[in-house]
């Protein structure tokens, strides 16, 4: 027999402390729990990287372990890693809704060796994971088919909201089930993970259908003009409010746009999306219809460098061209780090003559996550003796654990987590009690890198510092220098203005090998020696770390 070990572990991967990956393992004896599996996007100082994963390690030590993978939702941000993680942790069980299934069946398409079946669950629905009963429970957010945790563990009930709001009015006429909130919240729950993202933000979060009212007021004030919709592809609710908005108003409707097309497409397929087929047009026949007759919707609202949107500001999207007839609403809002991409875009519209609406200019976006007072309501239904803020940066999560101190939670009963903290939960304390590995893996196309890998150094070094190439020419007859030594520079210096200094580097090369017989020397010491002089003489006068690549080359 093992050891008991007397409480829940729960360790974060990512999540905490930062925007994305939110992965974290819940750990009971030997029985680990996987809650969602999601990615991060690149910061600027990870050229050429897609995507941002975690680093799983601790679970692939401990496979033997793990029951299964719970996903509370299809955003990228808890599926994005999903691929990468089967690929270290193959045939682990993956419980999701109906819609998150589909999702990750299509990202999974391009990971062909990865073999699993995700299980579709419903709301209401409960699974026995190991020693976790796990009821998955209908929460409202910016995508349909989200759901809440209630775990029954050995220790007592765990509730993890995943990312949520509450929105009494959805789309779908399902708002999130309170009522089953109150039972479990009478029944007792020992610890409360929630969703931080707006707990700095006063007061509710808008409803799904204001955006719906604040659209339709849109088509009407801007009749005779083709509009233009960017929105996350993700959000079937918002997809399904603009369609609806297009039959009313005649329109027809134009997906455009890689993940549009795709999530759309599976959307419909599975009656998340309702609509009459025939309003959608396909872009090739764009010119059968005028302006007015016309609605496009397309990805492109975080202003990434290929999508839809950014190919039409920079005129590059073949069949549609931006003109003064155009109107073009961002709705959406800005993921943080993406300000600069999506102002490039606004210029280049504007620049165009296009009109454009976004986020500050009209209510055309409302936030998927809960406001303060929400936040209060699911504290005072849920009641929980332990509470540890998630899914949020560190001001995020102190904001939320100070929402739960002001409506009487025991300070003692919080804990704010780190990036890669374990926290040990029995029935009357909480605590940090370790950590986990918690770095990060870098996708590059389709390879797995370490960060701060030798490519992303010389990448970063690349940008920042350039690039010198040293040539030296000898003769395999005589095995000395057959010219002076030449020095090529890319991103460096401007040549012109620094000659003297470019002059006294191929003096001190030349010096350095003048001498030398290549015949019995090894050639990889000379090239490191002499990139350490140039390193230090360059450093030396112009404060500068170019990437140095010495060439020996042989001639006749
Ligand atoms: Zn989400
Ligand atoms: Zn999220």
């Amino acid at each position: 027999m093992n050891k008991q070990q007397n409480g829940l572990k729960l360790s974060f991967f990512g999540g905490v402390g930062e925007v994305g990956k939110n992965i974290m393992a819940l750990e009971y004896n030997n029985e680990i729990l996987i809650i969602d599996s999601g990615m991060a996007f690149p910061t600027d100082d990870m050229p050429g990287i897609d995507v941002v994963i975690p680093d799983v390690t601790y679970l692939v030590n401990n496979r033997q372990k793990i029951k299964g993978i719970v996903i509370t939702h299809g955003h990228e941000d808890h599926i994005g890693a999903l691929p990468y993680v089967l690929q270290d942790l193959p045939g682990v069980p993956v419980f999701a809704s109906k819609l998150s299934v589909a999702l990750i069946e299509n990202k999974l398409k391009e990971h062909r060796k990865i073999k699993c079946k995700p299980n579709a669950v419903k709301a209401g629905q409960i699974v026995k994971i190991g020693c976790f009963q796990v009821e998955f429970v209908k929460v409202t957010h910016s995508i349909s088919g989200a759901m809440a945790l209630a775990i029954t563990t050995p220790v007592g009930v765990y509730f993890h909201t995943g990312d949520f709001k509450l929105d009494y009015t959805p789309i779908d006429g399902d708002p999130m089930n309170l009522i089953r909130l109150a039972e479990i919240g009478r029944k007792g729950v020992l610890l409360l993970t929630a969703d931080s993202t707006n707990a700095e933000r006063p007061g509710f979060s808008m409803s799904e259908k204001k955006v719906g009212v604040t659209l339709d007021n849109l088509f009407v004030q801007n009749a005779q003009k083709r509009i233009i919709i960017a929105t996350f592809a993700s959000n079937v609710h918002r997809i399904q409010q603009i369609l609806n908005i297009c039959e009313k108003y005649n329109r027809k409707i134009i997906f455009t746009g890689r993940s549009m097309l795709n999530i759309c497409e599976t959307a419909a397929k599975i009656g998340e999306l309702k609509f009459n087929k025939d309003i959608i047009v396909d872009v090739n026949n764009i010119d059968k219809y005028k302006d007015e007759q016309l609605c496009i919707l397309c990805t492109g609202s975080q202003g990434e460098e290929n999508s839809a949107l950014s190919r039409m500001a920079n005129g590059e999207f073949n069949r549609i061209e931006i003109g003064e007839n155009d109107y073009v609403i961002f709705s959406s809002s800005a993921i943080p780090g993406n300000e600069r991409e999506i102002n490039n875009v606004i210029n280049l519209l504007y620049s165009k003559g296009a009109s454009i609406v976004y986020e500050s200019l009209a209510e055309v976006h409302v936030s998927g996550h809960a406001y303060q007072e929400e936040l209060k309501t699911l504290h005072t239904i849920l009641k929980p003796k332990f509470f540890v803020p998630c899914h949020g940066e560190y001001r995020h999560l102190r904001a939320h654990s100070n929402i739960a101190e002001e409506l009487g939670m025991n300070a003692r009963n919080i804990v704010i987590p780190e990036l890669g903290d374990t926290i040990t939960i029995n029935k009357n304390v909480i605590k940090k009690s370790g950590t986990v590995p918690s770095g990060i893996k870098l996708v590059d196309g389709f390879e797995i890198t370490e960060a701060g890998g030798v490519v992303q150094r010389d990448r970063v070094q690349l940008a920042s510092e350039g690039v010198c190439i040293v040539t030296i020419t000898i003769s395999n007859k005589t095995w000395s220098l057959t010219s002076k030594p030449d020095i090529y520079t890319r991103g460096f210096v401007y040549i012109k203005n620094n000659e003297e200094v470019m002059n006294e580097a191929r003096e001190l090369i030349l010096n350095q090998v003048i001498s030398t017989n290549f015949k019995n020397q090894d050639w990889a010491s000379i090239k490191n020696a002499l990139k350490k002089s140039l390193q230090i003489f360059f450093f030396k006068k112009l404060k500068r770390k170019p990437m140095i690549i010495p060439i020996i080359i042989e001639t006749k």
